[in-house]
């Protein structure tokens, strides 16, 4: 579904991603985690559209990505949840995701997948006209998750979901965003927190200053010693 080829991004001088080569096959979790700095959210951006490439490239369904800009990025059916919870401060929960529908067309179906969302994420429902700066850290995490929902992806990119949460609301995100990807959707997710992530995936992909260090499924990645020691350690 997704191929990214030889991918190198700078940032000025900075050579952040250093020939990036990542696939992802139609019905899958893949995961790329790495430490800081490790070029995991300059990937999604560069998928995404925010950030340009210097070279290499990104295939979607076959075809070149790279020069789409981020809104026709979502038009063909890729949907980015970023890092750090950015919603709408000062917009209400329900505006913030109607935001994310905002390129359909088709409000009868839109009315039932904010339903689904509100399935997923009970509080959200209860917290529906309050403002979105007011949530907690994980409600405001859920709101950008179902925001980039409410554009239907085909391919829905999360940038650490489960950063900055509680043990127990981190379980209960990737419960749901395992079963986001049963009903359907196709998931890259990047995590720093590599234990949480393995179990979830079906595949991983780990990046080390800007280049992929090691891949694998991820039953055999959990198993592997070089990856314990230096990703699952502690
Ligand atoms: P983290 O888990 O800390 O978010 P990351 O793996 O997502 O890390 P990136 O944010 O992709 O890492 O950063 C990769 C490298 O590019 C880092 O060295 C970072 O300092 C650098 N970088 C990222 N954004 C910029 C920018 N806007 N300008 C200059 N350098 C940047």
């Amino acid at each position: 579904m997704l191929e990214i080829q030889n991918l190198n991004v700078y940032y000025g001088a900075i050579h952040a991603l250093k020939g990036i080569n990542l696939k992802i096959n139609q019905g899958e979790i893949v995961t790329l985690i790495g430490a800081n700095g490790a070029g995991k959210t300059t990937t999604l951006r560069t998928i995404s559209g925010i950030e340009k490439a210097k070279s290499g490239d990104i295939l979607y369904k076959g075809k070149s990505i790279k020069s789409l800009s981020a809104p026709d990025m979502v038009k063909a059916g890729i949907s980015h949840s970023p890092e750090g919870r950015r919603v709408f401060s000062t917009m209400s929960v329900l505006e913030n995701l109607e935001l994310g529908a905002y390129t359909r067309k088709d409000k009868v179906q839109v009315k039932k997948d904010m339903d689904y969302i509100f399935s997923l994420f009970p509080r959200l429902l209860e917290r529906r006209e309050q403002y979105a700066g007011t949530l907690s850290g994980g409600e405001q995490q859920m709101l950008a998750i179902g925001r980039a929902l409410l554009s239907r992806p085909k391919l829905l990119l999360l940038d650490e979901p489960s950063m900055g949460l509680a043990p127990l609301i981190v379980k209960e995100i990737f419960s749901i965003i395992k079963d986001i990807n049963k009903k359907g959707t196709t998931i890259l997710l990047v995590e720093q927190n590599a234990n949480m992530a393995l179990q979830c995936a079906h595949r991983a992909y780990i990046i080390q200053n800007g280049k992929i260090d090691i891949e694998g499924d991820t039953e055999s990645l959990l198993n592997d010693n070089k990856v314990k020691e230096a990703y699952l350690a502690g």
